[in-house]
């Protein structure tokens, strides 16, 4: 069922219900009005016929002349009737008209001295009263009965009416609540619409109802807003694959070309060249492999699936230096490190930590000139854990210091150094993850400092 019908049938059925209930409360109301009415009718009659043909023993017997039917008759109108019953309800003397119709009675109900009863079809109320005829009866009934129908048939006219009244008012509530539904629900199904249209081919469509302040303008903004991000994070792979495939396209056309060259000059290539291919094909392969290794850390620490624990970042420190030293050696740049005496820890991952650390000390030895130095810090203070790598290289031109975190971004002056890009974005992710950041100061000529910091609570 619709939600739109639901609400209609839900608003109608409860409409009905109240009205129902009402109308069901009144009817037993006016019902017991009218038989008040009758009721005081039947006993003002039946005091009047004790008290015009009141007997010896008064007000508890009837004179014996009243058990002649048009003495009866005087007291009975149109409508109704005065009958006298012997024990066994046996008519001794009846009014004309319906308190003398011989044949059967029934009865609709007895309360007290007052009863409903049916006779030839019509329906009567009627009224008991225990008397005795001196001389002739000592135990007689004098029984006087009101037609009802004219207050049955106002009721059941009133009755119908109202029926009539409640089908149109439910029929109207159905069709208010229909189109009020409709108009409620219209924005959800452009809505609907709009998201059964999307597709991450058509991500840049937008509902663009920044005019509606209700729920469904804030709805309809949480959508639009929803799909933003999409579009930010499908733009954002879209140009991860297309860069890394760029990326791998130079390795790999190098390790290609160097391998036909062999695989075509075989035993005959001199073997300078044989080495120099081989070399060649071992770098570019390398080159690839680190490349890899980066994208999966990348996507490791941008994934939100993170799992934060307790780490001695001192040890990480020392790891990551560890790795360079050969490296820092070899290019004759001195690298320093200086840690606080007691453990810093800090809600982390060690891998990742370790990573980023490792990259950013990898670009300072990097691009340090031999003769230089690059220092690595670590300390703590209340709010947070700051590593910093401080180098005295290359520094960094003042135009490509707003893209070097960007991935596969590289400096235009280093083209010619070994690297892919991907280093600076994996340590700003990596600080993400950690809910911290990555800044850089650095000076052209002069030496650059990065400076990674990760709140400790
Ligand atoms: P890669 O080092 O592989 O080129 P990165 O993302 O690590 O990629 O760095 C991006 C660019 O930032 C580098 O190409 C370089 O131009 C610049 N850069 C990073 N670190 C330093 C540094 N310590 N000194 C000078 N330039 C740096």
């Amino acid at each position: 069922m619709s939600l739109r019908l639901r609400v209609a049938v839900s608003f109608a059925a409860l409409l009905l219900a109240l009205l129902l209930t009402v109308f069901a409360s009144s009817l037993t109301s006016l019902r017991h009005a009218f038989d008040q009415e009758l009721q005081d009718e039947v006993v003002q009659l039946s005091e009047r016929v004790v008290q015009g043909a009141g007997g010896a023993g008064f007000p508890f017997s009837i004179a014996p002349a009243l058990l002649v039917p048009q003495v009866l008759d005087t007291y009975a109108s149109p409508g109704t009737f005065v009958r006298v019953l012997d024990a066994d309800r046996q008519v001794i003397a009846a009014s004309a008209g319906p308190g003398s119709f011989r044949g059967p009675e029934r009865v609709s109900w007895t309360r007290g001295n007052f009863a409903r009863i049916v006779i030839d079809s019509e329906s009567y109320m009627v009224y008991h009263k225990r008397v005795r005829v001196p001389g002739v009866f000592p135990y007689a009934v004098l029984e006087v009965g009101h037609e009802t129908r004219s207050f049955d048939r106002l009721l059941s006219a009133l009755t119908w009416r109202v029926a009539i009244v409640f089908a149109l008012g439910v029929v109207a509530a159905f069709m208010a609540a229909w189109f009020l539904a409709q108009a409620l629900l219209a924005p959800l199904e452009r809505m609907t619409r709009a998201a059964e249209s999307v597709d991450p081919a058509s991500l840049e469509r937008r509902l663009g109802w920044g005019g509606r302040s209700d729920e469904v303008g804030r709805l309809a903004a949480a959508f639009d807003a929803m799909l933003d991000r999409l579009a930010l994070a499908f733009e954002r792979e879209r140009r991860f694959v297309a860069d890394a495939s760029h990326e791998m396209k130079t390795p790999l056309a190098a390790i290609s070309g160097n391998a036909q060259l062999l695989q075509r000059w075989g035993d005959e290539a001199s073997p300078e060249v044989r080495r120099d291919s081989l070399q060649a094909i071992v770098r570019r392969a390398r080159e690839m492999d680190r490349m890899l290794r980066e994208m999966l850390a990348l996507s490791r620490a941008e994934s939100e699936a993170v799992a934060l624990r307790p780490t001695n970042v001192n040890a990480v420190v020392r790891a990551a230096v560890a790795g360079w030293e050969e490296q820092a050696r070899d290019r004759r740049v001195a690298l320093t490190v200086q840690l606080p005496e007691a453990q810093v820890d800090v809600e982390g991952e060690p891998d990742l930590l370790g990573v980023a650390l490792s990259n950013l000390i990898g670009n300072a030895v990097k691009f340090t000139p031999p003769g230089g130095a690059v220092t690595v810090a670590l300390a703590r203070n209340a709010a947070r854990v700051v590593l910093e790598v401080a180098d005295t290289g290359a520094g960094i031109a003042r135009q490509d210091l707003p893209h070097i975190f960007e991935r596969f971004y590289r400096g235009r002056a280093e083209r010619q150094v070994p690297g892919s890009g991907v280093g600076l974005a994996i340590v700003q992710s990596v600080a993400k993850a950690h809910h911290g950041g990555v800044s850089v100061e650095s000076e052209l000529g002069k030496g650059s400092r990065f400076r990674l910091e990760i709140p400790v609570n």
